[in-house]
């Protein structure tokens, strides 16, 4: 990172370190259990764990898991595992918001002693109508004026279970005239006979999040409380709850642009819905951009940084083109991985004049901008596939690979020249027919002969049978992205499986997650949910070629 272009979350921090307005710094990432983790959440996690780290300050691992409607604990091992493959340490601070319920509990009791916080029974709807508009100032509640005895009495009586859900609710009390809804006596705890996945049926007032969030960055001792922008109008309450608890260093919330993705979905409901209605498979299906997805797809912890680095940092909110999440993971994957051969559309080449029943070993550099990957052997004999766009019966200009006459080399190997092809009765080619020049083993030839053409190969009785699976984006928003009926346009052609391709047999024994560069046609990784020893499923995670320009 550039030394001069601190973003603005930086430049905050070290003007609070550099006048003491803390002494060491603390952020945290606070996910509701109420869903996986997606690429956004990605920008937060490293964003707050990478500022602890520059400030030599701690990062926590919170759950916000104040609202007992939505939680389920499948999602807190899910964020765990996601948080801990990106990379973020939180070391010994991982906490749960729900086992401070005693002490928000607690802050409420000190707000009516205060006389900054009332019980009210009015309904939901009657709190609406009253709160006003943006033009209009809201209407004082008829209980804002209860005494603080009587307060207490009922919220005591609200935790006890004496009041059904809806009936009553507690409220600051600050201000209905202010210009800033959220100001306007905002509602601080419900009545919700609910069970809760960690305090189980404890409780049966639930404190709203306005009032929970500042509570727990504050007991934690967070000092830069780093929230999205949809915040911005809540800070003011933010403040407030803080200033009136009292705590000695209170902590600040700063807010930043979410991030978006063009082509993909974001948010944790639209991928719900998606996974729902049965268009992925699954959470982790690889068009998504879940945590899970993009680590399914073969997308590295290393890829996904260097994402949210080049994303920045801003207050202002903006969409970033996919093809920069594809740029970062060939910047990583390209020197660190073996470039193998595999045929993803085969069609059978003979080299007639190669002795049958014959197999060499030819050797190949795995990465010819990495040397220090080493190389490896593959075998050779008569009988290869190569793809089938290699071969064409009457080639347009500029077609340099096989056709009648033409003579190409195969990698690493040989140079063959095309002497004929078969058919079958529907006219599709089935084999085409070859001979090769022993001379140019290594792929040169002695008399300095030319060929234009470079294809790669298997050798067909040593080749691994295997599926392969190609992605496209899930929506194409040049295309729209929804229907007229309101539902997502999802590109019919996000997914196309190959069942029918072929590897290298360097390959057997590739385990999930185990990624390579198939040469010509992208990077390829084991597929962790469908792939077998025996059957072996690559995930395309990007092709190889692309027009993002940084
Ligand atoms: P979603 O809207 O996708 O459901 P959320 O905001 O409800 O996400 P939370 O679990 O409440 O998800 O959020 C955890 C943290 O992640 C919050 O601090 C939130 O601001 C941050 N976050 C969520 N989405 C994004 C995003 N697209 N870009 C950056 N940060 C995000
Ligand atoms: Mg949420
Ligand atoms: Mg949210």
């Amino acid at each position: 990172k550039e030394a001069v272009s601190k973003n603005f979350i930086e430049q905050i921090i070290e003007k609070d370190l550099a006048e003491g307005a803390y002494d060491k710094i603390c952020t945290r990432f606070p996910p509701e259990p109420n869903g996986y983790l997606h690429i956004g959440h990605a920008k937060s996690i490293l964003l707050n764990y990478g500022l602890a780290q520059e400030y030599r300050g701690q990062f926590n691992m919170r759950f916000d898991d104040t609202n007992p409607t939505k939680e389920k604990s499948e999602f807190v091992e899910s964020i765990k595992n996601d948080i801990q493959w990106l990379g973020a340490d939180w070391g010994d601070h991982l906490y749960f918001a729900s086992d401070y319920f005693e002490l928000m509990y607690e802050a409420a009791l000190k707000l009516i002693r205060k006389g900054k916080a009332f019980v009210c029974d009015l309904s939901a709807e009657e709190i609406r109508e009253y709160r006003g508009t943006l033009t209009e100032p809201g209407r004082e509640s008829p209980y804002r004026n209860r005494s603080v005895e009587e307060n207490l009495d009922l919220f005591q009586r609200m935790k006890a279970g004496e009041f059904p859900d809806g009936s009553k609710v507690l409220r600051a009390k600050i201000d209905m005239a202010s210009p800033n809804i959220n100001m306007r006596d905002p509602v601080i705890y419900r009545v919700a006979h609910m069970y809760h996945q960690n305090t189980g049926n404890a409780w049966c007032i639930y404190p709203m999040y306005d009032f929970a969030h500042p509570i727990e960055d504050a007991v934690e001792g967070v000092t830069h409380s780093i929230c999205t922008l949809e915040f911005e109008d809540h800070r003011p309450l933010y403040d407030w709850v803080v200033r009136e608890l009292e705590y000695p260093h209170p902590p600040k919330q700063i807010e930043f642009a979410k991030l978006y993705l063009t082509n993909v979905v974001t948010g944790k409901r639209y991928i719900k819905k998606l996974v729902e209605d049965g268009v992925v498979d699954g959470w982790d299906d690889p068009r998504l951009v879940s945590i899970a997805a993009l680590r399914r797809r073969g997308f590295t912890p290393e890829s996904i940084k260097l994402f949210v680095d080049l994303c920045g940092v801003s207050k202002a909110n903006s969409s970033v083109d996919y093809a920069m999440l594809e740029y970062c993971i060939r910047e990583d994957l390209k020197l660190k991985k073996s470039r193998v051969m595999a045929v993803l559309n085969p069609i059978r080449l003979v080299i007639d004049n190669y002795p049958e029943g014959q197999t060499e070993e030819l050797e190949a550099p795995n990465n010819l901008e990495n040397e220090s990957l080493g190389s490896r052997r593959i075998p050779f004999s008569r009988e290869l596939y190569i793809e089938r766009e290699d071969f064409m019966e009457e080639p347009p200009r500029k077609y340099f690979r096989l056709f009648p006459g033409n003579e190409v080399r195969l990698m690493n190997a040989y140079f063959v020249k095309c002497t004929g092809f078969e058919k079958d009765e529907d006219g599709n080619v089935t084999v085409v027919h070859c001979i090769y020049d022993p001379a140019s083993r290594g792929g040169n030839s002695p008399d300095g002969r030319k060929v234009k053409g470079t294809i790669h190969w298997v050798s067909a009785a040593h080749a691994i049978p295997v599926e392969c699976r190609l992605y496209e984006n899930l929506i194409d928003e040049e295309k729209g992205v929804y229907n007229e009926d309101g539902s997502m346009n999802i590109n019919p052609d996000s997914l196309t499986v190959l069942k029918n391709c072929y590897v290298e047999p360097n390959l057997a024994g590739a385990r999930a997650y185990d990624s390579f560069q198939f040469v010509r046609n992208g990077f390829f990784c084991v597929d962790a949910k469908d792939s077998r020893p025996e059957a072996l499923v690559f995930n395309r995670i990007v092709s190889l070629k692309s027009s993002f320009k940084l």
